[in-house]
């Protein structure tokens, strides 16, 4: 665990070195463009305070310079040249009170009394000893600064003096003093913000206007740098730090003025902007490093994971390389390893040893040659050690020598596989012989026993598939026995699936319900019931025609036990069938004979009443009546007959020289007229020589002509035609009926069969079946040769008689 932690530790390290070795250039450039455009941002507010500076100090020169001028312009005119003092103060009053800067002017002396003077007598200043006086009366622009503290005066001022030549050719001065409370207002405005001090100091390094200057106090300012260079006429811009403040100070000579503008500013605000944009592009910079440095530990953390995992992995394999030792050691089997080229036991399985009553020690590092003389056993080893190749084998059957020298057979299954070294080589071979004695006898024994089985249930399956019915065994344990008779009455064959048995057969009871699997006959003697004749409907897939099948099954027990249920079948289709048929035939007859008779007595009665009435006017008509319809009922009758003549092989006829031709026409002329049904007849010339019972080929003409007239609608024509066609004498009838269904057409010939659209009309459906029997018997065909809608044709053939041979004289 811990050294897992470490594991993970170092290998995230390492991905943080890599990111932050791939990082640094970056960071490096990015810091350096920073600083550069701080610096450039710095410098360019420093130029803009140095510029105010020197502005500042312009002005003030500016104004020094215009008074200068004016002071200039009064000493040239003539009051004051000549001195005269009355007339002096009368010039200077109106400018001092035009000019609110002007605090005083005065006129002094060569020895620095005044003259005359708007704010003092004559005679009571002596100003000799001030520098701008010196100046002045040296002939020079004389200023200084001066704080006026005298009188009504408590100001700072700038004190302007100039040169006077007066008329008598002795020298004075002309000098005033300026109010700078305007100036120090207008500065004041210029520098607006309360973090920027703006100082003058005058040409003694006093602060003379600024923070912390009043009326009475000077600050001495000398030592600082700034001063010093200001007086010395240098203008510049210095960082300084005063009392842990760092200051932006820029400053300017003013040369007239003889002071130094300074206007000093903390860096915090002076460089607030490029500082804090400074401030938040290395927070980015933080921000982007610490991400990759977050990534880093992620991804370090997922690596070293999988570096664990494989250490883990690789733990794992070694101690089930452990394992596997121990088990080779315990294995129910035959195990060694043979190491090197003479195979030499390095391992074998106890179980071997003590079978073969060794030990370990008679065993371990011999060759396998001195152990197993077997030579056929050393063989295979060398083989696999020599190609590498395993070797595999089955229910081998192998002989053991016992250290007594005795031996013992069986069967073993083994496997013999390459060993190899670290660099591939092989360097031994593992065999695993596992005795699969037991299971080989076991099985053979099976194996004999199945044949014996198999031999028996041939014979069953042989007895089963020679029976008429459909039989169908079913094991509880094994396949479904069944025989060829069940296979072709079910359509396919029976696999014991009852799912597919449902959508195969559909079995249904007579009445339609269907067969739950349970109710299946095979299943219900499964559960231990007999069914005896029960009747299911079947539908068979391969004909695709439903069948009625009779079923009977039953349980087969063996020591009691039920182990299989047996079901029989047959086909009872055909004979459902004919039932069916035979129930509607006699239904049809008793109505087809019922009717007749009931219409002959009714007829017979009338006639009776109205003879012994007296009465004979339509008795005839009556009793005319009564024989057609008794005719009808004969007819009937007859055909009967002649159903089971045919039935008992008694059937016989009369077989003379015909002419078909003849005959037909004949019965067709005799055909009782009938208006709604006109016949007409087309002959084909000559005669037709035929051997037949003439009584029974008319019959079958009237047949035809029945059947003709009776389906046909009112005004129906019906045509026969008689002819020769190759070999034979046929004659066709033709009419406009409603002909016969298709699916219909293969059975009108049958017994008592009735097509499905002429139930509606009477008939018993033996004409046809009677006619067939007739022609056939005589070789000749019959057939309907075509019907739809518009009606049918029934054609009947019968052989020519071959012409007699001519005989020459
Ligand atoms: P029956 O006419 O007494 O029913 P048949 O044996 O003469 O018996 O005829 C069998 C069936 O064949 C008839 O019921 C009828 O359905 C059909 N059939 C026979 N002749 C015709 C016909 N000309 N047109 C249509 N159907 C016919």
């Amino acid at each position: 665990m811990k050294s897992r932690a470490r594991t993970l530790a170092r290998e995230r390290l390492r991905v943080i070195a890599i990111i932050a070795v791939a990082f640094l250039p970056l960071v490096l450039i990015e810091t350096a463009i920073i600083g550069q455009q701080a610096q450039a941002g710095r410098e360019s507010i420093a130029a803009g305070r140095l510029a105010l500076v020197r502005s500042a100090a312009g002005a003030a020169d500016g104004f020094v310079a215009g008074n200068l001028a004016t002071l200039h312009a009064l000493t040239q005119t003539r009051s004051i040249r000549a001195a005269d003092v009355d007339t002096v103060n009368a010039i200077l009053r109106p400018i001092i009170q035009n000019d609110s800067n002007w605090l005083t002017i005065g006129l002094s002396g060569a020895d620095g009394w005044n003259l005359s003077s708007l704010t003092t007598a004559a005679h009571s200043v002596n100003i000799a000893d001030r520098d701008y006086f010196q100046a002045a009366i040296g002939g020079m622009d004389g200023v200084g600064s001066v704080l006026a503290t005298r009188g009504t005066l408590n100001a700072k001022t700038i004190v302007l003096a100039v040169p006077v030549a007066f008329d008598n050719g002795t020298k004075g001065v002309l000098s005033g003093a300026l109010s700078l409370a305007n100036i120090e207002r207008q500065l004041n405005d210029v520098v607006p913000g309360s973090t920027i001090d703006l100082r003058v100091i005058d040409r003694l390094g006093h602060q003379f206007i600024g923070p912390g200057s009043s009326a009475d106090t000077l600050p001495d300012q000398n030592a600082l740098p700034e001063v010093r260079q200001g007086l010395a006429g240098v203008s510049n811009t210095i960082l300084s730090s005063d009392s842990g403040r760092d200051n932006l100070i820029a400053f300017a000579p003013a040369t007239r003025a003889r002071w130094v503008i300074v206007l000093t500013e903390p860096t915090s605000s002076a460089f607030a902007l490029p500082d804090g944009l400074t401030r938040a592009a290395v927070l980015l910079t933080l921000i982007g490093i610490l991400a990759a440095l977050g990534i880093a530990w992620y991804l370090g953390g997922r690596l070293a994971r999988s570096y664990v995992q494989l250490e883990a992995a690789r733990n794992e394999t070694e101690s089930e390389r452990f394992r596997l030792y121990e088990a080779l050691r315990h294995a129910p089997a035959r195990v060694g390893m043979l190491l090197g080229p003479d195979l030499r036991f390095a391992i074998v399985s106890p179980l071997q040893l003590s079978e073969m009553g060794l030990t370990e020690k008679d065993v371990i590092g011999k060759r396998f040659a001195d152990i197993d003389p077997d030579p056929s056993h050393r063989a295979v080893l060398e083989q696999v050690f020599r190609t590498g190749d395993s070797h595999t084998a089955r229910e081998a059957p192998t002989r053991t020598r016992l250290s007594t020298g005795a031996t013992i057979d069986g069967y073993f299954n083994s496997t013999i596989v390459a060993t190899r070294d670290a660099s591939g080589a092989i360097d031994g071979v593992i065999y695993f012989a596992a005795d699969v004695t037991d299971l080989v006898l076991g099985r053979k024994r099976v194996e004999d026993l199945a044949t014996t089985i198999a031999g028996e249930r041939d014979e069953l399956q042989h007895i089963v598939n020679e029976l008429p019915e459909g039989v169908v065994v079913m094991r509880l344990d094994g396949p479904v026995i069944r025989n060829r008779v069940a296979d072709e009455l079910l359509g396919r064959p029976f696999t014991g699936d009852f799912e597919a048995a449902h959508t195969d057969y559909r079995p249904r009871r007579p009445d339609g319900r269907p067969y739950e699997t349970r109710d299946f006959p095979i299943n219900r003697a499964l559960a231990g019931e007999s069914v005896r004749g029960e009747e299911m409907l079947f539908h068979n897939p391969t004909r695709d025609e439903d069948l009625n099948i009779l079923v009977s099954a039953a349980p087969v027990r063996r020591d009691g036990e039920i182990v299989a249920g047996v079901s029989v079948f047959q086909d009872i289709t055909e004979l459902r069938a004919f039932e069916r048929q035979r129930t509607e035939f006699f239904s049809m007859a008793s109505h087809e004979i019922r009717t007749p008779v009931t219409a002959i007595l009714l007829q017979l009665d009338l006639a009776l009443k109205q003879i012994s009435r007296g009465d004979s006017s339509n008795t005839e008509e009556m009793l005319r009546k009564a024989k057609q319809r008794t005719k009808a009922l004969t007819a009937l009758i007859n055909d009967l007959l002649d159903v089971s003549r045919l039935d008992v092989g008694k059937f016989a006829l009369e077989l003379e020289d015909l002419d078909l031709a003849e005959v037909v026409r004949r019965t067709v002329e005799d055909y009782p007229a009938d208006d709604n049904h006109p016949i007409r007849i087309i002959r084909g010339g000559a005669s037709l020589p035929i051997q037949g019972d003439a009584r029974r080929i008319v019959e079958v003409i009237e047949n035809l002509l029945n059947n003709a007239v009776k389906y046909s609608p009112q005004g129906g024509a019906v045509t026969v035609e008689v002819g020769r066609e190759r070999e034979s004498a046929v004659f066709r009838v033709r009419d406009e009926g409603l002909g016969v269904p298709e699916a219909e057409r293969g059975q009108i010939f049958e017994r008592f069969f009735r097509t499905s659209v002429a139930k509606a009309y009477g008939g018993v459906g033996l004409g046809l079946y009677i006619s067939k029997e007739i022609v056939n018997r005589m070789g000749g065909e019959i057939g309907l040769e075509s019907s739809d809608a518009k009606g049918s044709v029934f054609r009947v053939s019968l052989p020519l008689q071959p012409a007699p041979v001519a005989v020459s004289k």
